[in-house]
């Protein structure tokens, strides 16, 4: 796949030893070394352009509907997707499968998969003064799809990997059948962890690049970055996320506001577009103290105050009582706290506002069994796992409800199919015993 010429180059430039190359390609775990689309130059890439789309539709989803799902507000996806599109078609991957949703959570971010499937908290959306302030955000995001920063990442953590295999495997003597098996693991490994310094950098610059050719002003990327400086000395706690993936924030808006006053100065005359972004986000804003009570109760719950949680959920939906997000939270906190019942009542109104978005069917489910109410438990269970197909836990308590209905037969069958798929821990030995005892097994 790769000439002699290239393969030498990009061995050269990632600093790894062409034997270690070799077993990666051989194992077929590394596509190999591909021609930077932002640069020209040659880069290790870990993941086809194919892979990269297989990875969105298979992740993805499952990530969205962590953070509560996409706001149900064709609107406001709609203004975003039309911003989006705007930079997109400047980008350097044009023919990527972009897509952009505002998503329900509360904590202050943005982020993409690999082939372009990006999300946009409410908790950042609120923050943002003008279109080109989320130009800017949406700029960034598109500059690691664009450099391909995620299959890079893919293709140096199977280099270290296999660094350490090698020792192994000249140790232990054995072949190529354990490289298979590390090239399997990688698939797995998670995706939004963060990025390197050096990646940041990259983004930003190709973020500000396409804003600019977007028609935006430079200056846009500054006052993004200002406000997640500002962010972080407020309100540490909520930003976790945000910092881990997005870190150096001051020197990041030293560098854009170097670049907008030199390279770009000639853009920032431009309409940043803050009476359109206004308007487009109007009905989000409203939510404001909704969203930002709810950032306070998560707080909360992450430092183990409950109380002082429960109180702000209950604050967030007096002002907003159909808030799908706040009532899910009222309901995990309500659960810690062992109030199954009043968290049921929760999980339930959660379910009824967006009956599309998984997570709350699951917490139905879950709480249901946990009142001894198997057949309800099922019932959400079931609706869960066609929302949201493959998770084997699920598998195992439609099991437990199963069983509890005195449906033996299904529950064995369920059983059966979540040890085919997970055979260690306390649920592997719990399915085993009743399949056992039910003379399933000898
Ligand atoms: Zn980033």
């Amino acid at each position: 796949m790769n000439s002699h010429d290239e393969l030498a180059r990009c061995l050269q430039r990632n600093r790894i030893s062409r034997r270690q190359v070799l077993w990666l390609l051989g194992a077929g775990a590394l596509s190999g070394c591909a021609s930077s689309p932002t640069g020209g130059g040659a880069i290790l890439v870990g993941m086809s352009e194919d892979e990269e789309k297989r990875v969105d539709q298979q992740v993805a989803p499952q990530q969205f509907s962590q953070d509560f799902g996409p706001v149900q507000d064709a609107a406001i996806n709609n203004y975003l997707t039309t911003v989006g599109q705007r930079l997109d078609a400047k980008a350097h991957r044009p023919q990527m499968p972009y897509s952009y949703r505002v998503l329900n959570a509360n904590y202050v971010n943005a982020y993409t998969f690999p082939g372009g499937a990006m999300g946009v908290t409410r908790g950042i959306l609120i923050d943002l003064d003008n279109e080109a302030e989320l130009a800017a955000l949406l700029g960034h995001e598109l500059g690691h799809v664009n450099a391909r920063h995620a299959a890079q990442r893919q293709g140096q953590s199977m280099v270290a990997q296999v660094a350490i295999a090698g020792a192994n495997i000249a140790a232990a003597g054995t072949g190529f059948g354990s490289l298979v098996d590390i090239g399997s693991q990688l698939g797995a490994s998670v995706l939004l962890s963060s990025y390197s310094r050096d990646n940041e950098r990259e983004a930003d610059e190709l973020g500000q690049e396409y804003m600019v050719r977007a028609g935006y002003p430079a200056s846009g990327m500054i006052g993004l970055q200002q406000l997640l400086v500002d962010q972080q000395k407020e309100s540490p706690g909520m930003l976790q996320t945000m910092f881990s993936t997005h870190p150096m924030s001051s020197e990041r808006r030293d560098t854009a506001k170097k670049l907008a006053e030199s390279k770009y100065a000639a853009t920032n005359t431009r309409d940043p577009g803050q009476e359109r972004f206004m308007d487009n986000t109007a009905s989000l804003r409203r939510l404001k103290p909704t969203i930002e009570a709810c950032q306070k109760g998560e707080t909360a719950m992450a430092g183990k105050a409950y109380g002082k949680a429960e109180e702000q959920f209950r604050f967030a939906l007096k002002a907003t009582p159909r808030d799908y997000s706040a009532n899910l939270l009222m309901a995990k906190c309500l659960s810690i706290q062992d109030k199954d019942a009043q968290a049921l009542e929760y999980a339930r109104t959660a379910s009824r506002i967006y009956p599309q978005e998984a997570q709350a069917h699951k917490m139905v489910g879950v709480l249901a069994l946990a009142q001894r109410d198997p057949a309800s438990a099922y019932t959400s269970l079931d609706q869960y796992d066609r929302l949201m197909p493959g998770d084997a836990s699920i598998t195992f308590l439609k099991g437990v409800s199963l069983e509890g209905m005195g449906k033996r037969q299904e529950a064995a069958k369920e059983y059966t199919s979540y040890l085919r798929r997970s055979n260690k821990g306390q649920a592997a030995e719990y399915s085993y015993s009743r399949l056992k005892n039910w003379g399933y097994l000898k």
